[in-house]
């Protein structure tokens, strides 16, 4: 599964709608822990997780030391998860505007929250509403984002050190928690 990034921000250069898969990372973890009481999205099929374990073997590109204590802590996996998820409301709320009619598409992608970088040129969006080209640039800017963030901290720490603090791992952990399920599976 490590391609599976790799196609989808690929796609996403092209096309800013292919962003809408992202969705698919957000709502299977969800539905193992939820149904299943397990992490088996975590455990088998995530791609990021993969690639980030993939690279090193293949780049020696980590430094292969473990993260500071802070970043491993359960404080700052929930205060991260928090922040992602505020992000992510905002990413809805911007989307909301332009369903509105209160502003217009933003045909950029914003990095590290931050930095926008032009990208008009995937919006071929066509018949598709100007709302959901926006939630397809808030969405890939998140993606994008997260995943720059996981590559430095693969490279500067252990492969998988995203996974101390990746909000989908909180959040799944947290449901299997409360089921009662096996967190390992
Ligand atoms: S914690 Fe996040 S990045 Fe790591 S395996 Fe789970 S969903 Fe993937």
């Amino acid at each position: 599964m490590w391609v599976w990034p790799i196609v989808y921000f690929a796609l996403g250069m092209f096309n800013i709608l292919f962003a809408w898969l992202g969705m698919i990372d957000f709502m299977l973890p969800l539905m193992f822990a939820v149904f299943g009481g397990n992490k088996y999205f975590c455990n088998h099929l995530c791609g990021r997780s993969q690639l980030f374990a993939y690279l090193p073997g293949k780049l020696r590109c980590s430094r292969g030391k473990l993260a500071p204590g802070w970043m491993r802590s359960s404080w700052f996996r929930y205060a991260f998860l928090v922040f992602f998820m505020a992000m992510f409301a905002n990413v809805c709320w911007q989307s909301w505007l332009v369903f509105g009619g209160a502003r217009p598409v933003s045909e950029t992608v914003k990095l590290l929250w931050v930095f926008r970088v032009p990208w008009g040129w995937a919006n071929v969006a066509g018949i598709v509403p100007d709302w959901a080209v926006q939630f397809a640039y808030g969405l890939y800017s998140l993606m994008l984002t997260s995943a720059l963030i996981g590559l430095a901290v693969m490279a500067l720490y252990r492969p998988r050190t995203w996974c101390a603090f990746c909000p989908m791992g909180a959040v799944t952990q947290v449901i299997c928690r409360v089921r009662g399920g096996n967190e390992r599976q």
